[in-house]
């Protein structure tokens, strides 16, 4: 099985090597066998890609909207002709089901590309009257952009940073996670073969460093990082000596609240969604379940009895519903929380036997908010059930976290459904579903999950400034 990129990069419209970098090699987690070898970008290259993009952009930012678009909307029809092979190799790549990549993956990021081409054309600024005088304004390109992506969903996460960049006229240089670097190499391939002109979309591997080297250098404008908290605050900082613009999508411990008077099968259903879904490998999941307690003994045979019927094993095969974590290290990190929850005396109701990076569903009911699996991000499949008695009880108990990615609610009173979610400190919210993250929507967090929204209308905002631009009509009128 071998999944070898022509190259480890791609800069200026083609695939680039540079072998004096650091090699790697890129496991399949499914097997943990090898795939591919890749090399670390070497300041060469990363200079390289930086000075294709500066060239690039000016040229790009003077195209009309509409023709960035067309570009845009090729690429994302590219990505739908070519969805199983695509697919098949996201599964490489990250270790998920085949079931997940098909649908989730590069469907979303061919979604991003499309409404961001769409979108592009209908960006004006407006017009500001002031009783003779006027002001109008445009909404501008930053420039260059750096993307650094995280290794969950590392195709999607290209797509949903480089489409509404390219969609208002900047430059990307993008790193993706050592760990999943295939999937931003097609991504650029695919672009260029839409007709989108050589370096305005740059690949560069690498671990942190390289995305270090990458948010200081005085050529770039924009950092958009998803990845976690710690990350985050480091680039965060990075990037503001130099009073650059970021979007920072970060982690989360987001609560899902279940009231007794819920549909019970779909809350259970949203419930495994929230956590077992890509192995538990999602930010926005919904990791602490608060329950009602009166609904609690049926909540939890239901989801019991479905968690045990999900079908763990190789990704490639279609009948695989959850497959590794994404490498050893990820594992062993869930496997220690799996312990650490244990040890504080949550119950476990099931899973828990971690095999290599293989971890089931698991579900621990009894959990307390000050356990370390009801505080802080595992990223595997590990739920942490708790019970509730009151309304105000369980908005205060959800929103006592630093985080503020997602939050859901599951009830059949509209009243109280509105009531809630508007109580809970979260960016992106559910009521009556979970993790739906549809291109149309604003994605993103509040405190320590993030700063600025990817896709909807929002992105763009992220991606742009305003220029303002005053006529002067009548004489000037000067004091001296
Ligand atoms: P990390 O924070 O470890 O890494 C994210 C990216 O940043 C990687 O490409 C990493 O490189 C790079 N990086 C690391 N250090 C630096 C640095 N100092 N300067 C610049 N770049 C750096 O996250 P993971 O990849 O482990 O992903 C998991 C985390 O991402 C979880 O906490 C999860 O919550 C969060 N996440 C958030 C999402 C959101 O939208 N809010 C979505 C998906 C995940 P490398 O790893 O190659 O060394």
């Amino acid at each position: 099985m071998i999944a070898q990129p022509k190259a480890s990069h791609f800069v200026d419209g083609q695939y680039l090597e540079d072998a004096s970098g650091a090699a790697f090699d890129v496991l399949f987690p499914g097997t943990g066998e090898p795939i591919a070898r890749l090399h670390a970008a070497t300041p060469a290259v990363i200079d390289a890609a930086l000075a294709s993009a500066t060239r690039a952009q000016a040229e790009w930012a003077r195209r009309r909207p509409v023709e960035r678009g067309r570009v845009l909307a090729r690429a994302a029809q590219i990505i739908r002709d070519r969805a199983e092979a695509l697919a098949q190799l996201e599964t490489l790549d990250t270790g998920k089901p085949v079931q997940e990549t098909r649908v989730a993956d590069w469907p979303s990021g061919a979604d991003a590309l499309e409404f961001f081409a769409g979108l592009a054309p209908t960006i004006t600024g407006e017009t500001i009257p002031l009783g003779g005088d006027m002001v109008y304004t445009l909404r501008e390109p930053l420039g260059v952009c750096v993307g650094i992506g995280a290794w969950n969903y590392p195709s999607q996460i290209a797509c949903w940073k480089s489409a509404p960049a390219l969609a208002m006229g900047n430059a990307m240089v993008f790193k993706p996670s050592e760990l999943t670097p295939l999937g931003a190499l097609q991504l650029a391939e695919i672009l260029v073969e839409a007709g989108l002109p050589a370096g305005l979309f740059n690949v560069v591997q690498g671990a942190g460093a390289v995305g270090a080297a990458l948010v200081t250098d005085p050529r770039v404008a924009k950092v958009s990082l998803t990845g976690s908290v710690a990350t985050g605050q480091k680039v965060y900082a990075a990037a503001a000596a130099g009073i650059r613009a970021v979007t920072m999508e970060l982690g989360g411990k987001s609560p899902l609240v279940i009231f007794a008077d819920a549909d019970m099968d779909s809350a259970v259903g949203a419930a495994m969604l929230a956590n077992f879904y890509s192995a538990g490998q999602v930010c926005s999941n919904g990791t602490r379940v608060f329950v009602e307690r009166a609904a609690l003994p049926a909540f939890l045979d239901r989801l019991k009895a479905r968690s045990e019927a999900i079908v763990m094993g190789d990704p490639r095969d279609d009948t695989t519903q959850m497959g590794p974590l994404i490498s050893d290290a990820q594992a062993a990190k869930v496997a220690q929380y799996i312990a650490t929850g244990h040890a504080e005396g949550a119950r476990l109701v099931t899973g828990g036997t971690v095999q290599g990076r293989f971890v089931p569903p698991t579900v621990f009911a009894d959990v307390t908010d000050d356990m370390t699996i009801a505080r802080e991000e595992i990223f595997g499949p590990v739920m942490a059930v708790l019970p509730f008695d009151t309304e105000p009880e369980v908005i205060a108990r959800a929103n006592a976290t630093p985080y503020g990615l997602s939050a859901g609610v599951f009830t059949r009173d509209i009243s109280r459904a509105h009531q809630v979610i508007a109580a809970l400190e979260a960016g992106t919210c559910w009521i009556n579903t979970y993790n739906l993250t549809p291109v149309e929507a604003p994605f993103g967090g509040s405190k320590l999950s993030g700063v600025g929204r990817e896709n909807g209308r929002a992105a763009i905002e992220h991606y742009s400034q305003i220029k303002s631009v005053y006529i002067g009509m009548g004489p000037v009128e000067a004091p001296f």
